[in-house]
């Protein structure tokens, strides 16, 4: 709650800061301003910016974890909240009529945490050492996340996967999850993984057996609307790290988990 007040007074402070500028005329000659170039925003600072939002510190095991207090994981508390007053509404919504709630986690920073993978690759993306990091099974878990998963089973509220990490790495992501806590439906009917070479019926429209032509939006959206339409379940709630697990449609609410450090289209 105290958020958007911060912004609003800090609006305030730059409206009386411009109008003292624009009073005195030259205040401001002279300067070099990045705003006047599109200067992008330095990636050195960035970078800092970043440990500072997980506040990132490294453990005895040499691993980059985020820490408990910060930023990050106050943000992500703030979502968690929301996520289960959803949860809650269609808990009692399926208690009175027929409905048959599910809730849908995306993986990769939304369930299992990547920054220490980010960090020390300087927040790129390597295909062969991501694979292995992944197949070493050994992700910390999002703050919150994995309870978030255990509250929707309690509450009666069925529990879906929807991923981009491929059915290769089903062993690894499945003994991932159960070790963070995450050990709700870890099964092929709830765990959806992209298999390129044999892609499902559902996914015709932009995949048939050897030619993957599914954007993510596509994929992820598709698997939900295969989860409504064919599987016979409301999804009341979507969970994802990236703008590309939430749109699409095929969900009634959308919880967008804070991840600054990578971009999935
Ligand atoms: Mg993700």
């Amino acid at each position: 709650m105290h958020k958007p007040l911060r912004i609003a007074s800090a609006v305030a402070a730059c409206a009386v800061a411009g109008t003292v500028l624009y009073g005195t005329g030259a205040a401001t000659a002279g300067q070099s301003t990045a705003n006047s170039t599109h200067e992008p925003y330095n990636i050195g600072q960035l970078s800092k910016d970043i440990d500072a939002y997980y506040g990132t510190t490294l453990d005895a095991d040499g691993v980059y974890q985020a820490s408990p207090d910060s930023p990050y994981a106050e943000d992500l508390a703030r979502a968690d909240a929301a996520a289960r007053k959803q949860i809650d509404r269609a808990a009692r919504a399926a208690h009175h009529g027929h409905t048959r709630p599910a809730i849908v986690f995306d993986i990769d920073d939304t369930l299992l945490l990547s920054l220490d993978y980010e960090k020390k690759n300087n927040y790129g993306y390597d295909s062969d050492t991501w694979a292995a990091y992944v197949d070493r099974a050994d992700r910390p878990a999002v703050p919150g996340s994995p309870e978030l998963v255990r509250y929707a089973e309690k509450k009666g509220v069925e529990v879906f996967y929807n991923s981009g990490l491929s059915d290769a790495q089903r062993s690894a992501a499945v003994e991932n999850l159960k070790k963070v806590g995450a050990d709700v439906n870890l099964d092929t009917d709830h765990v959806f993984l992209k298999d390129k070479a044999n892609p499902p019926s559902y996914l015709s429209h932009c995949a048939t057996p050897g030619t993957w032509d599914c954007t993510t939006v596509e994929y992820k959206a598709g698997t939900r609307r295969h989860i409504e339409r064919d599987l016979g379940y409301d999804v009341v709630a979507n969970v994802g790290d990236q703008y590309s697990d939430l749109q699409g449609g095929w969900a009634d609410r959308t919880y967008k988990l804070p991840n600054p450090t990578y971009f999935v289209e």
